[in-house]
């Protein structure tokens, strides 16, 4: 069974569900969001968007996280716009705030240096702490313990496009693991050790590392070099059990003992795709065409055959990210 839902949450009594959309056809998903109280108005934009997009349809439930509680606006604000369950969760102290064990001399050096050098998010503590949590903390969190697939939202981003199929059935029946809208490269100097600390970690345990990988899309030279790619994780739709198996839990744990996360500025979203290449096989990840998305700046508008038509799509493809000079599409096809 699963475990009690603690604290503040909303679940409203099941809604009719028409037999397309009935229960047992969902998949074990909820749509999952962090954010502070301050982000309710691009949360509330977010979640309009994507409620009348998609999940007025499914009326899979949200769940929302932060490290403070959330205040009753919030909570008012975002409740009446969802068509389903609302959870609102607070996340423990220790999943959250730089641990003890990090040098705190070297941090903030490290800091300082990054913020000399203009590096985004290089002087925010804060921001590492959010990447440390969506890398290794979120799909831990008790409310998240129910279900098994999960799809990422932010504020202030948009679904360009209807969402006329479920994307959880899909990874479901598919077997997929990963799914992803945007691939581009990282800064280099968030993460100039990361790559070295992920083979000393896959020489020490080669059994986690999967046949017919995507080591192909993350590295030119056969893996000696990460020419970094990886997926932009504001967007996910992925399955909680490959994080919280054996082979990620090694990974994130070794990768967090080394304190990169501090350290230098290691983002979830490299330390996701990563993992995603090595331990799942390059054809459970999966490249969501249909699903037109917008991140400021970028944006991906769907070109398979119809699909623009289809979704009733806002966006423009000429203007889509993914052959743009900065993305990585170019090494996905590659290992198509
Ligand atoms: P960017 O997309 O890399 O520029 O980072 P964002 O500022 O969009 O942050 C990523 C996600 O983490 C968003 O969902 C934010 O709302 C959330 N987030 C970032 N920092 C914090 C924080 O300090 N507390 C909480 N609760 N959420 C945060
Ligand atoms: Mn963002």
């Amino acid at each position: 069974a699963p475990p009690a839902i603690p604290d503040a949450y909303y679940d409203d009594t099941p809604l009719p569900l028409t037999p397309a959309h009935n229960t047992s056809a969902r998949a074990n998903a909820t749509i999952l969001m962090l954010a502070r109280n301050s982000d309710v108005d691009g949360a509330v934009r977010s979640i309009r968007e994507l409620e009348d997009r998609f999940n007025h349809k499914y009326q899979y439930p949200w769940v929302f996280l932060n490290e403070e509680d959330f205040d009753d606006e919030f909570k008012r604000r975002v409740t009446n716009i969802i068509s389903g369950p609302v959870h609102f969760g607070r996340i423990p102290h220790d999943h959250w705030y730089q641990p003890a064990w990090i040098d705190e001399d070297r941090a903030s050096a490290a800091r300082q240096k990054m913020m000399d050098d203009n590096i985004i998010y290089g002087g925010s503590v804060s921001y590492r702490n959010m990447c440390r949590f969506n890398s290794g903390f979120f799909y831990r969190h008790q409310l998240l313990q129910q279900f098994k697939w999960y799809w990422r939202v932010e504020p202030d981003v948009h679904f360009r496009c209807d969402v006329d199929f479920d994307p959880f059935r899909y990874m479901e029946d598919h077997n997929k693991v990963y799914g992803f809208t945007i691939t581009m490269y990282e800064y280099l100097a968030t993460i100039p050790t990361l790559w070295e600390t992920v083979k000393e970690f896959t020489k020490a345990h080669p059994e986690y590392v999967k046949e017919n990988n995507a080591m192909n899309y993350m590295s030119d030279d056969g893996g000696t070099t990460y020419n970094n790619c990886h997926f932009w994780s504001n967007f996910e739709i992925a399955n909680m059990d490959f994080w919280r198996g054996e082979a990620y839990s090694k990974y994130f744990e070794y990768l967090d003992s080394k304190g990169g996360f501090y350290y230098e500025r290691w983002g979830d979203a490299p330390v996701h795709s990563i993992a995603a290449g090595l331990f799942a096989s390059k054809d459970q990840i999966h490249f969501f065409d249909d699903i037109g998305y917008e991140h400021n700046p970028y944006t991906h508008c769907p070109r398979g055959p119809g699909a623009w038509e289809r979704g009733h799509c806002d966006c423009e493809v000429q203007k889509s990210f993914d052959y743009d000079g900065y993305s990585c599409m170019r090494q996905w096809d590659r290992i198509q």
